[in-house]
């Protein structure tokens, strides 16, 4: 088939069609069945075509689909906010959401919120929000700004402020070459040093995903990471700042995945699974204490777009919490993915070329290399994460090209992250067509 809109060319010329989806499988136009590995972009977090969702669209579309968010609040988007204020872990901030469309959007806004946080208090130097250097927050270029993404950045450098400061608690390749716990947590002390050097004066906020998607194939930080992270951003007057796009609603076994640590963001920017990809949602969520100064100075969040809180958008986001709640899947993410993880894990006695296989809930990343002793990463021009995602395909499996985690881009990995409906059985049929492509592949390496 002829392509009429503009996708990633590297793969554009062997691009299969899809027709329908049904649970976690997807099916193209010759009637071929994937297995949605991914979820897409870790986003279809109930699989596909769930009638629930699909009656909640109808019903939204039959009473009315659009209001221009500065003429109409709705229902739909109120109880949506109500219902995300009230997730337990956070519900002591009394957070209020701003309804986006992206997760790129959701990060923008977090950002700008916390700038006017500052500004509306008579502090407007304090305008820099922080990041890591593995990091991924959003394709637009206030989000690539504060991405380390190497790839999806570079090309834009000269139009992107250095936002990221400091290296990611990356315990397999530890930025500093030290072992857990005997590093004492230099990963997070590090903020502080980086704090220091700039001036507490000129930052608003730190931002962090709780655990790196794209550009670190989750990477699950030690325990300790994020107390220490917050007592510093806390310390120096920084807002921290949950970059939960992926790991939000959840994907990680809890519903935010900062409840590992129980440690509490400020802000908090959702995407992905709030409308596991019925229809694009995103949400901002700041807290009171981040609010206030706002509310009692100029009294606007100065930001919004077209399709903020999108009524049918809200209408799909409450019916995926509610399927979710509903069928105790959040639970069931925990349980199923130290399955799932496990299962990998084994793998990697088997195969030389599985460096790590690393993950938390139904959020699981393989690093690769060409030795596992030294871990040395294969030869970027070797392309191993591309080969791998597509010999996974024509197996008929979906998984996510991901970044290793190395600052730089260098390395390979993918990430598996299944609908959080998966069931055992088809987590054995996952494990089973991603051995049958790794075999394939190492082969073709000897
Ligand atoms: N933040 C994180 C952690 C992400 O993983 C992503 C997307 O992968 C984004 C932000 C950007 O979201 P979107 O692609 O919806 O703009």
């Amino acid at each position: 088939m002829e392509h009429s809109y503009l996708i990633k060319p590297m793969l554009a010329s062997h691009y299969p069609t899809a027709v329908y989806g049904k649970g976690i499988y997807i099916y193209d136009e010759d009637g071929k069945a994937y297995l949605d590995g991914s979820s897409g972009a870790v986003t279809a977090s109930i699989g596909h075509a769930v009638p629930e969702i699909i009656k909640a669209m109808t019903k939204q579309a039959e009473k009315i689909s659009f209001v221009y968010r500065s003429q109409f609040t709705t229902n739909e988007a109120e109880q949506l906010a109500r219902t995300l204020s009230e997730i337990d872990f956070i519900k002591d901030g009394h957070y209020s959401s701003f309804f986006v469309n992206s997760g790129s959007e959701a990060t923008e806004t977090a950002m700008k919120i916390a700038i006017q946080h500052w500004q509306e208090q008579g502090r407007p130097t304090k305008n820099k929000v922080i990041s890591r250097w593995t990091s991924y927050h959003g394709i637009t270029m206030g989000a690539l700004s504060l991405s380390g993404h190497s790839e999806r950045r570079h090309r834009f450098v000269s139009l992107l402020d250095d936002l990221p400061t400091i290296p990611a608690p990356y315990c397999y390749r530890c930025p500093f070459n030290q072992t857990y716990p005997s590093c004492q947590l230099k990963c997070a002390s590090d903020l502080e040093a980086a704090i220091h050097r700039i001036g507490a004066e000129h930052i608003a906020a730190f931002i962090a995903e709780p655990i790196i998607g794209a550009a670190g194939a989750v990477i699950v930080p030690p325990d300790g990471y994020y107390e220490r992270i917050k007592e510093i951003c806390d310390e120096n007057e920084i807002l921290f700042i949950a970059d939960e796009v992926m790991t939000g609603i959840g994907r990680t076994g809890k519903t935010l995945a900062m409840e590992h640590w129980n440690v509490i963001p400020d802000i908090i920017a959702l995407g992905k699974g709030m409308s596991a990809g019925y229809t694009p949602i995103a949400a901002t969520l700041a807290s009171e204490k981040v609010l206030d100064p706002i509310l009692q100075g100029s009294k606007i969040v100065m930001s919004g777009h077209t399709y903020s809180a999108n009524p049918q958008s809200a209408a799909v986001s409450l019916a995926v919490l509610e399927y979710i709640e509903k069928h105790n899947l959040i639970n069931e993410a925990e349980e199923k993915g130290a399955y799932l993880l496990a299962e990998l894990q084994k793998l990697a006695e088997h195969f030389s070329m599985i460096g790590d296989v690393r993950g938390k809930g139904l959020m699981v990343g393989v690093e690769f290399v060409s030795d596992s002793l030294s871990k040395t990463p294969f030869p970027k021009k070797l392309d191993i994460t591309n080969s791998i995602v597509l010999a996974a395909r024509d197996k008929g499996l979906l998984i996510y090209p991901a970044s290793a985690g190395i600052e730089g881009g260098e390395g390979d990995a993918v990430i598996i992250a299944p609908p959080l409906t998966i069931k055992k059985e088809e987590i054995d049929q996952l494990v089973e067509l991603f051995k049958k492509t790794i075999t394939d592949i190492q082969k073709s390496k000897e």
